[in-house]
């Protein structure tokens, strides 16, 4: 069985500096102790276990605002790469924590769109997944009556601006832009004066179109994430559905089935870009020694 390893695959610009900054605090003596991370720096349970020996823990569970009620005063706490809302920011001031932004710029630039359009009397449609911390701190960002989150087409007909109000389309950094595109498609045939601000990421759409192409040549693609990592699941679709080819998602070597790799001749690994290369390298090692492998770069 052949192993291809796709590129680019893996950590992201965004992921590789949320990390750096978390130890570098846990590093530095002036930084007052204990050190919380506000949910999960990046949603991969191995990157949070690295934090661990850091002596960093992870608050994970609930909302940001609700979590931040369990950092105890005088603590210091990170905020994650998917951002934060300005409550969240204005309620960790007022109890006097030690704030450190680990938000990615991607993520901190839709904020910023956010925030403008909403000054200029623009309501909001964000395009996201429900529960994901980056739509709660995005969406925070403008007044409740003037933002509604849809994941799906079907949920367009259940907006309730009026058809004249000024309208801005606003998507997560990690969504298939594939998917994407066809819910944008089903706000513009109810709205369509709405602008469309796509904010899919540029590491995140590297990744899916790396995926989908290399899908062409193999029978089987694996993807290397967390259940929980967004860009991880929507790697798995997009290959599936635009690439045509099965996929299956590890989180790590441990979840591999012998069994699955019967009648494959080829097979391609990627890595959400929340996950660290060693888990990766675990994975292809374990296809590798699964056959007389030859590896492709
Ligand atoms: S996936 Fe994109 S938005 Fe998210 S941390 Fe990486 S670069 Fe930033």
């Amino acid at each position: 069985m052949d192993v291809l390893k796709i590129v680019p695959r893996g950590y992201c610009y965004g992921v590789v500096d949320a990390m750096t900054m978390a130890k570098r605090v846990a590093q530095d003596p002036s930084v007052p102790r204990p050190i919380f991370v506000l949910g999960q720096i990046v949603h991969n349970r191995h990157a949070v276990q690295e934090l661990e020996q850091y002596g960093i823990t992870t608050l994970d569970g609930a909302s940001r605002l609700e979590l931040l009620e369990e950092v105890p005063a005088g603590a210091t706490v990170i905020f994650t790469a998917h951002g934060v809302s300005p409550a969240v920011k204005e309620r960790a001031a007022a109890r006097g924590l030690h704030l450190v932004d680990a938000t990615c710029p991607d993520v901190t630039r839709t904020h910023n769109l956010i925030r403008s359009k909403i000054s200029a009397g623009y309501a909001i449609i964000y395009i996201g997944t429900p529960g994901h911390p980056e739509p709660e701190g995005a969406m925070g960002e403008a007044p409740p009556d003037r933002v509604a989150l849809v994941t799906r087409p079907e949920d367009v007909a259940h907006l309730t601006f009026s058809p004249d109000s000024p309208l801005a389309i606003v998507t997560q950094t990690t969504l298939s832009q594939w998917d994407t595109d066809l819910v944008i498609d089903a706000i513009r045939l109810r709205y369509p004066h709405a602008e469309v601000h796509n904010e899919i990421c540029l590491a995140t759409q590297n990744r899916q179109e790396a995926a989908v192409q290399s899908a062409d040549a193999v029978d089987l693609v694996v993807v290397v994430g967390d259940r929980r990592s967004n860009n991880s699941n929507r790697l798995v679709e997009v290959v599936e559905k635009i690439g045509g080819k099965p996929s299956v998602r590890v989180e790590n070597v441990a979840d591999l089935n012998a069994d699955w790799f019967k009648d494959v001749s080829r097979v391609a690994v990627t890595a959400g870009s929340s996950t660290p290369s060693r888990i990766t390298r675990e994975v292809v090692n374990w296809l590798s020694a699964l056959s007389d492998v030859t590896l492709t770069q």
